[in-house]
């Protein structure tokens, strides 16, 4: 089963190693697409895991500044030790965020399952109120993200909005995908007027030609907000919408705790599930 999971992540992830993502970077680049790296790694239970972790980012940080790749990187707190304690996961976050200013780079901090949702909006607040290279993921499932969106937007920060990946009780969170994907909507028009470049993350094509009427009938220029997909997903779409002159970046994840992103990737599309089973049954 494992083998047949790996097979099926060959396609999101770049690679074990940092160097085989700065790799799909720079061949993203020359396509006129940016990249955002992932170090994979969550729910860390020591503190040398999450040493290790920031280790990582430090190295990643540098190679992608040694290689000129056009690429920013995104962490998740509980990869930092956020399990642990929020002044370990925080103290740790600060290091990245730091070094990435001193390369003149940005970070920003994915969003979890909901019991991690206030303590990371509470660290980012925090670090954005002293490094501006910082910016944070919202999910339209829950349904206290229009509320969060604002206030981050309100502080000057950027939202990177998503629909959200994790599976959530009916009490915090959208039951139906229509309301999700109306709730999208509706925060992603609030953030392209807000100024803070904000970054439409999604494959959904009606969501993708609404951000560009909405943002076309208000006057924004095509640099005041990026579109964001993950590597592996509408490579197409990727490449038209760079070449129509949109501000688009792939999300390049690699490293060896690949099974947790893996599993996402496979629940959110029944296709996946299917390729899967088939798999399974044909053996
Ligand atoms: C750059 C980026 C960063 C993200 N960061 C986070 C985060 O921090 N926290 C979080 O909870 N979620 C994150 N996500 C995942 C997100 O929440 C969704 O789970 C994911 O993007 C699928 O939703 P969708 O917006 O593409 O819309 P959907 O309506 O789910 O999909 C639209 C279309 O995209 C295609 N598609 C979608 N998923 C897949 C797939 N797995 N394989 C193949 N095709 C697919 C299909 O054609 C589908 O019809 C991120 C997504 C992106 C693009």
């Amino acid at each position: 089963m494992k083998r047949l999971l790996f097979f099926f992540a060959k396609r999101y992830i770049a690679g074990s190693e940092r160097q085989n993502a700065i790799r799909a970077a720079l061949d993203l680049n020359r396509a006129g697409i940016g990249a955002i790296i992932d170090n994979l790694g969550e729910n860390v239970k020591s503190g040398q895991e999450a040493e290790e972790s920031v280790e990582e980012y430090l190295a990643l940080l540098d190679g992608i500044k040694l290689s000129g790749a056009d690429s920013t990187v995104a962490l998740k707190l509980t990869h930092l030790g956020l399990d642990i304690s929020e002044e370990l996961a925080f103290k740790n976050a600060e290091i990245i965020i730091k070094k990435a200013a001193t390369n003149g780079n940005f970070v920003r901090l994915d969003m979890e399952g909901s019991a991690y949702t206030q303590k990371t909006i509470d660290a980012f607040l925090k670090l954005r109120r002293k490094y501006p290279n910082a910016g944070i993921a919202i999910q339209s499932s829950l349904l206290k993200s229009k509320e969060d969106a604002r206030l981050i937007a309100s502080k000057g920060g950027s939202v990177r909005l998503v629909k959200g990946a994790y599976k959530e009780p009916p009490s915090i969170a959208f039951k139906e995908k229509k309301d999700v994907d109306s709730n999208y909507e509706a925060i992603m028009k609030e953030l392209l007027l807000s100024g803070t470049r904000p970054a439409i993350a999604t494959h959904d094509e009606r969501l993708v030609n609404e951000a560009k009427r909405f943002a076309a009938e208000k006057g924004l220029a095509k640099e005041s907000f990026d579109f964001e997909m993950l590597l592996g997903i509408k490579r197409e779409l990727q490449k038209k919408l760079a070449s129509e002159g949109y501000q688009v970046r792939v999300y390049i994840p690699y490293g060896k705790n690949w099974l947790p992103y893996t599993i996402r990737r496979l629940r959110e599309r029944k296709e996946n599930v299917w390729f899967v089973l088939k798999n399974i049954f044909e053996r």
